[in-house]
């Protein structure tokens, strides 16, 4: 290899990691994404030129569809949609995996090449790892995309057969490893492991899926990173562990914004996630829902001094992010001090606010994360929650019972007036009924959020 190839690989390198770094603020997120595209295209290009290819007509034919298929995926996919976006993305990576494994495999097999021991260990590595997380993903995609019953599907001995699959795998890998020229039994390793990823993901509710797309996401980049071990490419082998790292770290982020245990998500553990209905043992909450229509809403904020809004879900299925800023803006400029308050798993992806709330040109510095903004609370005069619910669900502090107990929340209830903006009492995410629709400084505002928002703006505009 080149030297200068080294130098490339080791600038691409960097590009990536300090991509990432860039992904930790909403300010500089776009800038670190194009710095590691930068990189990508640096890589492959050297990877390219590098191996001497012989013919290109075949590379130039993939650049070219993969490039339309990718260009119109992100000009169509909608932003609710990117979870299964990325875990069709995922799976692919797993899948490319698999195959540059085998492909190595036969490469050495067929070319009556010495089999090394730490080659023969990635190789096995790479398809058991690519291979899991390449029918996982599909399966993944398939209960968000609602292809399939989003809900847990169980199925007889589901944890032992898991486990004897699973040991399985890795005996039959240590005797593959052992004797190379197993080739059947390497097949029979893929087969098995294609299953599992079926296996492992079916069990796991529609509604825990992002968090399971967040630890497909992880092993495609260990799968990646193990590839990179096999065709000795260190530019593969930092790629791929940047990724495992950055997508374990993020699936242990979303699940304490969920107060859930890594292993309860996997095992498929919060059953009513997802599926209409509280849960048997949750007690609905009764009392006198009290609401209020624009005009009251617009006379009630004309004579505040700080509002704090509360996005989720609701304002995204809606697509109110630019009524949303329409709202902070007129409250403004009647000098009241408007600020958002994010939780870290309102809606349906990590970031799912920042993004929303970015696109509309809400300034960075108004959204506060849950822990800068809980305690202020009790100080602010009206807060406005706009398709949110379990976030900001109290019995997550009370009752031992709920399925979130224990989840940290947004402290809304605290604050002198409660305003809540969505269409019903419906249930949200977790499937259970929200108590604080019920507590005497709670005013429900019906209505699609978009909608909603618009007339209250109008109204502002015209008090
Ligand atoms: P929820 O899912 O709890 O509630 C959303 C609410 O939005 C619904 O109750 C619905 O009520 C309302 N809604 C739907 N459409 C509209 C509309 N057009 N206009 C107004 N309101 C609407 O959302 P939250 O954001 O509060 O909570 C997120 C949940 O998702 C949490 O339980 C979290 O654990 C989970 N989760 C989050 C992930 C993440 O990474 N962010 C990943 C996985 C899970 P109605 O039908 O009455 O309008």
């Amino acid at each position: 290899m080149l030297v200068v190839s080294y130098i490339v690989y080791l600038i691409a390198s960097i590009c990536f990691i300090f991509g990432i770094k860039k992904l930790a603020s909403p300010k500089t997120a776009r800038q670190g994404n194009q710095l590691a595209a930068v990189g990508m295209l640096l890589a492959i290009v050297v990877t390219l030129l590098d191996r001497r290819v012989l013919s290109f007509e075949w590379i130039i034919a993939g650049i070219i569809i993969g490039s339309a298929i990718g260009a119109v995926f992100a000009l169509k996919v909608k932003m609710t949609g990117m979870p299964q976006m990325v875990g069709l993305l995922n799976g692919f990576g797993g899948g490319a995996s698999v195959l540059v494994a085998l492909s190595e495999y036969e490469r050495i097999y067929f070319g009556n090449q010495q089999f090394e021991v730490n080659t023969m260990v990635t190789i096995v590595l790479s398809i058991l790892i690519g291979s899991v997380t390449f029918t996982g993903s599909l399966i993944a995609f398939g209960k968000l995309q609602e292809l399939i019953t989003g809900k847990v599907i169980k199925y007889p001995f589901q944890h032992p057969l898991n486990a004897l699959l699973i040991l399985g795998v890795f005996v039959a890998g240590v005797i593959v490893v052992i004797n190379p020229s197993n080739i059947e039994l390497l097949l029979i390793i893929t087969a098995v492991s294609l299953v599992l990823g079926v296996l492992l993901v079916l069990p796991i509710g529609g509604a825990d899926m992002p968090v399971a797309i967040s630890l497909l996401n992880s092993y495609s980049g260990i799968a990646a990173s193990m590839t990179g071990f096999v065709l000795s490419n260190n530019m593969l082998i930092i790629a791929g562990a940047l990724v495992g790292a950055s997508g374990i770290i993020l699936t242990i982020i979303m699940c304490k914004g969920m107060n859930r245990s890594l292993m309860n998500v996997v095992l498929g553990g919060w059953e009513s996630a997802g599926t209409s209905g509280p849960s048997k043992s949750v007690s609905s909450p009764k009392g006198q829902v009290k609401s209020i229509d624009s005009e009251e809403l617009a006379m009630l904020l004309d004579s505040v001094s700080s509002v704090i809004i509360v996005p989720g879900y609701g304002m995204a299925v809606a697509q109110a992010q630019h009524a949303v800023r329409d709202l902070m803006t007129v409250l403004e400029k009647k000098g009241v001090k408007v600020r958002f308050a994010i939780h870290p798993v309102a809606g349906r992806m990590p970031g799912h606010m920042n993004v929303l709330l970015a696109e509309a040109q809400v300034e960075y510095d108004k959204l506060l994360a849950m822990e800068d903004i809980n305690d202020d609370f009790p100080n602010t005069d009206v807060v406005i929650i706009i398709g949110a619910n379990d976030v900001v669900n109290p019995a997550a502090r009370h009752d031992q019972n709920s399925p979130i107990y224990g989840m940290p929340i947004l402290n809304v209830d605290y604050a002198k007036t409660v305003i809540i903006n969505k269409r019903s009492l419906n249930v949200g995410y977790a499937g259970i009924d929200n108590e604080l629709f019920f507590y005497p400084n709670a005013l429900m505002y019906f209505g699609d959020a978009k909608e909603a928002i618009t007339r209250l703006v109008n109204e502002l505009k015209s008090s």
